[in-house]
């Protein structure tokens, strides 16, 4: 086991958070440095609730899974008129990034989580790492951790070349309150994930806590991941231009996308969408966009700095693992230092091991994307479109 470290981490998100409270767990000296000025809010979107998520909340902090989450029994496919096509008995957990994010927050200690702190520079030093921040602080590590997302300043100045590739579409998301919809409807999407797919495009639906962490039915929400191609220019420059005229790059928030933007999903959803899955976003207050990209790192570890999550590998969606790779990163980081007598032994040998699972992941999700947004070769058998993290169910 490596001496007790000082570790700084950059981001206090879910992958931050998880890695934070593990190497704590293991005797170090973690601190956490978020740039936004108040604890994270309004990222109440569903998230496939994959073991590696879920793992620290229940084997560490001993939380009942099911005080945190919905769990779906069926995965269902839906022709145009809401008639079931194809149902296949599977269990699925969905839960809230709201959720996770508060339960994790509560795992780890407030005053070694600081905010208003958003890095602008950093390197490495003769006896580790230094960060610096906007406000003008710089702090010194043995071990700098990266876990500032998909728009990681850290990436863009260790890896320029790893920019993100847009996939070709994005993703609208949203969700309807259950109390607000039609109860058949709300009975008929409460224990499955639910899709409709047609030409160049699909959609899925599924049960997920209210933004209070509520898991009764009733009172739960229904989250709706709407996949649409917008051709890159013109087209994808225009839906991803918010109300205050602004080009925004990687998502267009709840109550900024343009109003135009918010009618034309409404009327499409009625015209192409069963009147089922239609009733979902007719009944979410506020959709927003979140675009799809592709990126890919060839390093995770650059002396004592290292990249974990969505600041090292961003996958498509559609595993549903975005969160449960980022945890695991932790979790192998924490080991990877655990086993090994030196530091710089334990990070080569978590590079080798995470820069697997990031690709194996990636090109996982980009043929799954590519068969339902391009080839229409999508079919509801394939073992492949199971969530997992290393392999579909895992
Ligand atoms: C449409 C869509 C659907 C998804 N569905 C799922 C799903 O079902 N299941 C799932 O597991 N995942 C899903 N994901 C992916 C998931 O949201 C991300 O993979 C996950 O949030 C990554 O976590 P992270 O901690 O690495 O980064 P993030 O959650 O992006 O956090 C980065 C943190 O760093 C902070 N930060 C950024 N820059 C700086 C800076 N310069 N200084 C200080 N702090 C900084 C940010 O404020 C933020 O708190 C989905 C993503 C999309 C787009």
């Amino acid at each position: 086991m490596v001496e007790p470290l000082h570790i700084v981490v950059v981001g206090g998100s879910i992958g931050g958070l998880t890695a934070a409270c593990l190497l704590r767990d293991s005797g170090h000296d973690v601190l956490i440095y978020e740039r936004s000025a108040v604890e994270l809010q309004q990222r109440g979107a569903g998230i496939g609730f994959l073991p590696a998520t879920y793992r620290y909340l229940k084997d560490r902090a001993g939380l009942d899974l099911a005080s945190v989450c919905v769990q779906t029994d069926f995965i269902r496919y839906l022709n145009g008129q809401g008639d079931v096509t194809y149902e296949l008995s599977h269990s699925y957990l969905f839960s809230s990034w709201n959720t996770v994010y508060s339960n994790m927050l509560h795992q780890f200690e407030p005053e070694k989580y600081v905010l208003g702190h958003e890095l602008v520079d950093f390197k490495n030093t003769n006896t580790g790492a230094q960060a610096r921040f906007a406000n003008g602080s710089i702090v010194d590590a043995d071990l700098l951790i990266g876990a500032d997302g998909i728009g990681s300043v850290m990436r863009t100045q260790l890896q320029p070349s790893a920019t993100g590739q847009y996939a070709g579409y994005v993703a609208w998301r949203g969700m309807a309150p259950e109390s607000v919809m039609p109860s058949e409807f709300v009975e008929r999407l409460g224990d499955s994930i639910t899709y409709f797919v047609y030409r160049d495009s699909h959609i899925l639906v599924y049960p997920i806590p209210s933004s209070d962490g509520d898991v009764s039915a009733g009172n739960r929400m229904i989250n709706f991941v709407w996949y649409r191609n917008y051709a890159e220019g013109d087209e994808l420059n225009d839906v991803l231009t918010d109300r205050s005229g602004n080009r925004r790059d990687i998502s267009v928030p709840p109550g900024h996308v343009a109003v135009k933007h918010v009618e034309e999903l409404r009327s499409t959803a009625q015209r192409v969408l069963p009147e089922i899955l239609s009733s979902v976003i007719q009944h979410t207050p506020e959709p927003f966009i979140q675009v799809i990209y592709d990126i890919e790192v060839e390093k995770m570890v650059f002396g004592r700095i290292c990249l974990l999550g969505d600041a090292a590998f961003a996958v498509r969606p559609h595993a549903a693992a975005g969160t449960a790779k980022a945890s695991d990163d932790g979790w192998a980081l924490d080991t990877a230092i655990r086993e090994n007598k030196n530091l710089d032994d334990a990070l080569r040998s978590w590079e080798t091991q995470q820069l697997t699972v990031g690709s194996r992941l990636l090109a996982r999700t980009r043929r799954i994307g590519s068969r339902s947004q391009f080839e229409n070769n999508w079919d509801p058998t394939d073992p492949e479109l199971i969530f997992g993290l290393h392999k579909p169910g895992d």
